[in-house]
């Protein structure tokens, strides 16, 4: 173990660099600042850029004509602690024990991206030099949606041209399992008010003549599944990309305990499309999910009214080749249809990001895979994930490029929650990790 590597990470830690809570700008601001003079440490030309949000900390080496230019992307900003009394101990004051670094932001993304930053500044130290052009990009606001992103990658596009990206701000299948993952899924969302009398009214004076709104989402909600859990809705499967052979093979061969969807999640039994797989409907198949729903009264006891109105609130996770904006048309069309009489629905339509996937057997991916393999020591596991991470069809939009994904997160590290930890094998893992990588982007 490096004792000044560690040092490193639990001074990063320190920072409480709370995106969304404006009380913490200051120590959002400070850590952009500490970052910034970390990356010059170890040998890169690092910048604070002001946004009109929180600052995007950007580093370069010294790029030279011919070679490939890697983007390394993090960030610097972490989720709210609260709950703080489910700590063990405090979420800024970073303690290391049974191989682990508890405190909020050591794997969800500090962890991953000063393993980077530190890789670099060895290779840099031993030998002089980089095998590729690097441009590390640390935002501060991906916690918030990264809301000033794209207009940056957009504003300094020149400088920020690249031939890939990599980033480890994702899962690791199992510790020391190295982990590729070449697919993520996307997100559409909607919420439809379903309004009725103008009132709530006596269900007793006014009961069997006016339409019940929550009655109405009830049945539209209804409508957008068959029994066997496929959705309902015309055309919604149109464009889905078939699972391919070779990944059905290699997914089953995961080292994935059966029932670990049960456990994790403590559900009485698992439910889905009866043809696939619990990884295979999690990973590679779309869904429609009720987030919320409600409208009437919810407080003790009855009360004998008909509603006004009711909400549901909807998101679906795409898939390739799905189209977000075209399956937002197919649901509310679908949901019309289903709207019955006596109500009216209005629609209010969410954040949407496509889904994604490259193919891992590109020069890139198996760049990629090396550098996995050369750090772990086994053959990678090849994933997609169920989750969505926006930014990286930003990066395919904005840079035209692929992004590499390769997460050092555990399945037990907690991240979003409280006593959020790390493996510090996974942080010196990931050092090396980068060594390797861009050691394999260069040849
Ligand atoms: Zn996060």
């Amino acid at each position: 173990m490096n004792e000044a590597q560690l040092d490193d990470l639990i001074a990063y830690l320190k920072f409480p660099s709370v995106s969304t809570d404006s009380t913490h700008s200051g120590d959002v601001l400070q850590c952009a600042g500490w970052l910034r003079n970390k990356m010059a440490s170890q040998g890169l030309e690092a910048k604070v850029h002001e946004t009109d949000g929180h600052p995007v900390v950007v580093g370069k080496n010294r790029h030279v004509e011919g070679r490939p230019t890697v983007m390394i992307y993090g960030h610097y900003d972490v989720q709210p602690a609260d709950p703080l009394e489910l700590w063990d101990s405090p979420p800024f004051e970073p303690r290391v024990e049974d191989g682990k670094i508890y405190a909020r932001g050591s794997t969800d993304n500090k962890g991953q991206n000063l393993a980077h930053i530190l890789g670099i500044g060895e290779m840099i130290a031993a030998e002089g030099d980089l095998p590729v052009n690097v441009i590390v990009l640390v935002e501060g606001e991906e916690e918030i949606g990264s809301p000033n992103l794209e207009p940056f990658l957009k504003e300094h596009k020149q400088d920020l041209a690249c031939d890939i990206v990599a980033v480890s701000d994702t899962g690791m299948l199992a510790a020391g399992l190295g982990t590729f993952t070449y697919g993520l899924r996307g997100i559409t969302c909607m919420e439809l008010k379903v309004r009725g009398p103008e009132m709530d009214l006596h269900s007793g004076v006014f009961g069997g003549s006016v339409a019940n709104p929550a009655t109405a989402a009830a049945q539209i909600v209804a409508s957008l599944h068959h029994a066997d859990g496929t959705i309902a809705v015309e055309g919604f499967y149109d464009r889905v990309l078939p699972l391919q052979e070779w990944e059905r093979e290699s997914w089953a061969g995961l080292p994935v305990p059966p029932d670990e969807t049960l456990s994790l999640t403590g559900a009485p039994e698992l439910f889905g499309e009866s043809e696939y797989t619990d990884t295979e409907r999690r990973w590679a198949r779309p869904t429609a999910e009720v987030n919320g729903i409600g409208g009437g009264y919810q407080g003790e006891g009855s009360k004998t009214v008909i509603p006004a109105e009711a909400f549901v609130k909807l998101s679906f996770r795409l898939v390739p080749d799905q189209d977000p904006g075209e399956i937002l048309d197919l649901v509310r069309n679908h949901c019309e249809k289903y709207t019955p009489k006596g109500v009216n629905v209005d629609y209010e339509l969410g954040h949407s990001g496509k889904a994604y996937v490259m193919d891992p057997q590109t020069g890139f991916g198996k760049a990629a895979q090396k550098a996995l393999k050369n750090t772990f020591g086994s053959e990678p596991a090849l994933i997609r994930e169920g989750g969505s991470i926006p930014i990286v069809q930003t990066f395919k939009d904005v840079l035209g490029v692929d992004t590499l994904l390769l997460g050092l997160a555990l399945p037990d590290c907690r991240i979003h929650s409280p006593n959020e930890n790390f493996l510090l094998q996974n942080f010196f893992d990931g050092i090396r990790l980068n060594r390797e990588l861009l050691k394999a982007l260069g040849q």
